[in-house]
């Protein structure tokens, strides 16, 4: 009986197929995986030499482009000096100098910055403060929070609590999760003017159980994984004097949107509303590694802090690794310059128009987009891997789930590349239809 490296020697394929888990997966009937031997600009290159335009920036993060050679240099540099140190009792100038350029970036009265290792536990972060705040305040009776339905926050039990209830896993994992207030989902849509009425429901929770609610949790403007929806900006301006009105802050969860996604540094820009606890993740190192960080106010920070315990009760081993700082402070350097919002503004055109022809086809429900993000729903859920290879046969990466077909490219795509995608995009739609 060979063993396992054997039979990775042999047909890594084969051997990864049997035992790797990949996102979402089954380990007994896995989908297909492409390997990806390297990749560069807007581009994915597969073992077999094929190469793919990439649609997805590996999920938001990659807004640069792959190899990106100031992103290389920063890592190399920060290689050769550490690339980890602890963070307790001990401090490093890349992650101050990320903390400051975070600072330069953020909404108004976000002053103290906390990192960790991914989304999921910055949302868990934000949880934390949002708790210890009121228990340090002296209401420690609000210790539940209010979230809206169809949001995503992440795959950890903090983050699955106030993720959508019904597409999220509660069900499955109803007897350890925290139970929580749900609003409805914001009715109004991107471009449309918010109507009062869509925030009645919200309102009316805040207005029963203020004195329970610790923190209201949303995703700004666009609720990515839990069905790519676009909301009005109105609707967050409401929620925003809601939260000051009953007492409860308010953390807005930028890990998909932030970093220039919606053609605003921030999502919440749109709306001119400043959360009290921010996340980021994603695109902070330009899809490098893994790091996120959740940011806070005065208020919030000064109120844990002077109270017992005394301290704010997160540390994660990984905390500020100089390695991932080095690089987001790169990523944010190339965002400085300023090129993005041109370029987002470019593809947001583009994306608009190329997937203006989807509204037409059979089996679309709806075509939506906002800065580098376009979104094509379906009227029923696709099958991912017919999909999948439809796309690949095309040179293009694109991965849909449920019922939704999106992309959300590298900044550095060129319109050929761009025009690639959309077309592709409109030719698989229109084939699954004839299925
Ligand atoms: C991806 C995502 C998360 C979780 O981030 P991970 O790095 O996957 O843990 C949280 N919130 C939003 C809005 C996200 O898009």
């Amino acid at each position: 009986m060979a063993t396992p490296l054997q039979r990775f020697e042999e047909d890594w394929r084969a051997f990864e197929r049997r035992h790797v888990w990949h996102p979402y997966a089954s380990m007994s009937h896995p989908l297909p995986a492409e390997p990806v031997v390297r990749a560069a600009g807007a581009r994915l290159r597969l073992e077999n030499g094929t190469e793919l335009i990439d649609g997805m920036a590996s999920w938001w993060c990659v807004i640069h482009g792959y190899n990106h050679p100031a992103l290389n240099a920063a890592a190399r540099e920060q290689l050769e000096q550490m690339s980890h140190v602890m963070f307790g009792g001990l401090t490093h100038r890349p992650a101050a100098r990320l903390a400051a350029l975070l600072l330069e970036l953020a909404p108004p009265g976000l002053e103290h910055v906390f990192f960790s290792d991914s989304g999921s536990v910055s949302v868990e972060v934000a949880i934390k403060m949002a708790l210890q705040y009121w228990h340090a305040r002296g209401l420690p009776g609000k210790q539940r929070l209010l979230a809206v339905r169809g949001g995503y926050h992440g795959d950890t039990f903090g983050a699955m609590s106030v993720c959508d209830p019904i597409g999220g896993m509660h069900h499955m994992f109803r007897h350890v999760l925290p139970q929580h207030f749900f609003a409805p989902r914001p009715e109004c849509s991107g471009g449309a003017d918010f109507d009062p009425a869509d925030a009645a429901a919200i309102g009316a929770i805040l207005a029963d159980h203020h004195d329970e609610i610790a923190a209201l949790v949303i995703e700004p403007i666009v609720q990515g994984a839990g069905g790519m929806h676009i909301y009005c900006p109105g609707y967050l301006k409401r929620l925003r004097d809601l939260c000051d009105a009953h007492g409860v802050l308010l953390v807005l969860d930028e890990i998909a949107t932030g970093f220039g996604r919606t053609g605003t540094m921030f999502a919440c820009e749109h709306a001119g509303v400043a959360p009290d606890i921010m996340c980021v993740g994603k695109a902070l190192t330009g899809g490098y590694m893994s790091l996120a960080a959740t940011l806070c106010t005065r208020e919030v920070a000064e109120g844990i802090s002077g109270a017992a315990p005394g301290a704010f009760m997160h540390g994660p081993t990984f905390m500020a690794n100089p390695l991932a700082c080095a690089v987001a402070g790169a990523s944010i350097d190339l965002l400085r310059q300023g090129d993005w919002r041109q370029r987002v503004a470019g593809i947001e055109v583009q994306i608009a128009s190329g997937l203006a022809p989807c509204r037409a086809l059979p089996g679309v429900s709806d075509v939506r987009s906002l800065g580098a993000l376009g979104v094509v729903e379906l009227d029923r859920d696709v099958d991912p891997a017919w999909m999948q290879q439809e796309f690949v046969r095309r040179g293009v990466w694109v991965r849909p789930f449920r019922n939704l077909v999106y992309i959300m490219p590298p900044y550095v795509i060129s319109g050929e590349e761009l025009d690639r995608l959309t077309t592709a995009i409109a030719e698989v739609v229109e084939a699954f239809a004839a299925r």
